[in-house]
């Protein structure tokens, strides 16, 4: 049985990372999607909205869990008995960072492989930190993210607004 994992921060999920999922969900046999708790990271949704998140915009695919983890990758990877571990590929500034990372798990663990799916090119520009500069300046978000996210970032966006007019 293999099993991989895509770890990432998914704050929030896009219709790039979605589109990662499906279609590494239909070359493993179970894909666990490892959300990065990482409060260095300052993430704009909490671990659990994340996780509520892609839950709910994965209900679809059968063989696809979304799992919380903190700390190194390849502990997690261990722990989830899982030896595969897929990232998205944008573009070529992906790289330097992601030939690092694949590199030095392996040389952490050398059972654990990392493979790459390059992006759809209709998301190839996309990103989680894009998402947010858009939702803070009150711009239309739909077409890239799903439904739901879409919401949560508008009611976010609400929230730290009143904060701010607070403080
Ligand atoms: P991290 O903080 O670990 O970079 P992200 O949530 O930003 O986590 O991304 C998780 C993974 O998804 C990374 O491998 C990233 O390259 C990939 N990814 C992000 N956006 C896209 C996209 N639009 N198309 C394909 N892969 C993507």
């Amino acid at each position: 049985m293999l099993k991989a994992i895509y770890p990432g921060s998914f704050d929030p999920v896009t219709n790039g990372h979605l589109d990662v999922i499906k279609r590494s969900a239909k070359i493993v046999d179970e894909l666990i999607v490892g959300v990065l708790n990482n409060n260095a990271k300052s993430p704009l949704f909490s671990v659990e909205e994340r996780v509520n998140m892609l839950k709910e915009v994965t209900k679809d695919i059968n063989n696809v869990r979304i799992v919380p983890f903190a700390g190194l990758l390849i502990e997690f990877a261990k722990e989830q008995g899982a030896a595969l571990v897929i990232r998205g590929l944008r573009a070529i500034t992906d790289f330097e960072y992601e030939l690092q990372m694949s590199q030095t798990n392996h040389k952490l663990d050398p059972s654990i492989e990392t493979m790459f799916l390059t992006t759809s090119i209709e998301y190839s520009y996309l990103s989680s930190t894009t998402v947010k500069e858009i939702a803070v300046f009150g711009g239309d978000v739909s077409q890239f993210v799903p439904e739901i996210v879409a919401v949560q970032l508008e009611q976010k966006m609400k929230l730290k607004g009143e904060c701010d007019k607070h403080e």
